[in-house]
């Protein structure tokens, strides 16, 4: 496989390296799991957007550049070598996005995407409940057809959302059918946050900034002329693992995060030399990077020729979870007790952390790599 940039791709990275060089602010941006900073996140968002670099796969009418697989992953590698602001528009960009271009309705395509790539419309993801959390096929919340009244009418709560403080709507899974259960008679709704009945109430994670939220839904209704289903009724489980596909594969990590980490931390034991075993902590999570790397490569290969990763995104997730930890362990390792101040590694490692946990835990990815892609039996 020859992984060099054809002359097209190489004009495509040198036009976003120009464009990220002149553009990526001088100073990093407060947090945007903060009110403040996202706000000073949206700007960046939407001059990424003014510049058709929001989200350069997706058709042109939507604001895209049609760029190919190969591309995005090359505005990513530059996007993260720029040390460019963190996504915030994440999940309405990278996981509803993918699986309303695989599931939505041309007229819901036509009316959503365009304004997710403007940040206009900034989603948080409903999945989580205080009592279904890896075993997400036991959600309680529910919803209930109101023939009458023509729509749906919405209950129960979710926990642990991203942003949710922030964002305008939320995509999330809903029991429609209390006949049946654990998978089946699920539904994917797509809630806009200012409907009457839907409480948001944002409260802060263990680093201090306000970047969760609980969302209460009571008989919070959301008329057929809202047009709030994604796929079929009773088909959520199935849209909805479209979803954390894209959460655990390479939609939400591309390799582009870790190589630019790599880099970053090699230039840091050049200037805090490195010997012996943690020299090679460095050595062996800089080959990390390179191996998700190619790991990824092969998988866009498959991809194109059509078999997309399915259950092997858990493996992606493995990997880009750990190999996050490794990253910047090492780091503060090297920065000995300078690690203790609030820099951007002391800052990464926690957030690290919670990599093995969110997008589903990893031992939940072990089970599913062991039963779905080795075929062994279930634990
Ligand atoms: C930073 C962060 C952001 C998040 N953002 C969102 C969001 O935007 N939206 C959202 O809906 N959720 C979000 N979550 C929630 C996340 O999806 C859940 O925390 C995760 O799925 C685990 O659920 P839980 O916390 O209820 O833990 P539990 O499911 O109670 O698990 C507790 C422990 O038991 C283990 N365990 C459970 N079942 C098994 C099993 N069958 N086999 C082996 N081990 C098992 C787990 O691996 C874990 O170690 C976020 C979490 C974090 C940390």
């Amino acid at each position: 496989m020859d992984l060099t940039d054809t002359p097209d791709e190489a004009a495509f990275r040198a036009e976003a390296r120009a464009w990220l060089r002149a553009n990526v602010p001088a100073r990093p941006l407060p947090s945007g799991d903060t009110r403040d900073g996202f706000a000073r996140h949206l700007d960046w968002e939407r001059r990424l957007f003014d510049a058709r670099w929001a989200a350069v796969s997706w058709p042109v009418p939507y604001g895209g550049r049609e760029a190919s697989l190969w591309e995005w992953l090359i505005f990513e590698e530059e996007y993260y070598a720029a040390g460019a602001p963190q996504r915030v528009t994440q999940n309405g960009i990278f996981l509803l996005a993918p699986t309303l271009f695989e599931f939505g309705t041309q007229e819901q395509q036509d009316r959503l995407l365009p304004r997710i790539a403007a940040a206009r419309d900034l989603w948080c993801q409903g999945w989580s409940e205080p009592e279904a959390g890896s075993d997400l096929a036991g959600i309680k919340s529910w919803a209930v057809r109101d023939e009458a009244a023509g729509g749906w009418l919405l209950n129960g709560q979710k926990t642990w959302t991203t942003r949710g403080a922030f964002c305008t709507h939320l995509f999330g899974l809903f029991r429609t059918d209390p006949g049946l259960q654990r998978h089946a008679g699920l539904t994917y709704f797509l809630v806009p946050l200012d409907t009457p009945g839907v409480t948001v109430r944002g409260f802060g994670r263990l680093d201090g900034d306000e970047g969760f939220a609980e969302v209460f839904f009571s008989d919070a209704f959301l008329p057929d002329s809202a047009d709030a289903i994604l796929g079929g009724v009773g088909d959520g489980w199935r849209v909805a693992m479209a979803t954390t596909g894209s959460e655990r594969g390479l939609t939400l990590r591309s390799p582009g995060r870790f190589l630019a980490a790599a880099d970053r931390l090699v230039a840091l034991a050049r200037s805090a030399p490195a010997t012996g075993r943690l020299r090679e902590r460095v050595i062996r999570a800089w080959i990390g990077a390179r191996a998700y790397q190619l790991f990824t490569a092969r998988q866009v290969s498959e991809m194109l020729a059509g078999s997309g990763p399915g259950a092997r995104s858990s493996l992606n997730k493995l990997f880009w979870s750990e190999l996050d930890i490794e990253l910047h362990e090492t780091a503060l390792e090297l920065l000995g007790p300078a690690a203790e101040l609030d820099t951007p590694w002391s800052r990464g490692f926690l957030f690290a952390l919670s990599g093995p946990i969110y997008a589903g835990t990893n031992e939940i990815q072990r089970n599913i790599v062991a039963e779905r892609v080795l075929g062994l039996p279930r634990a």
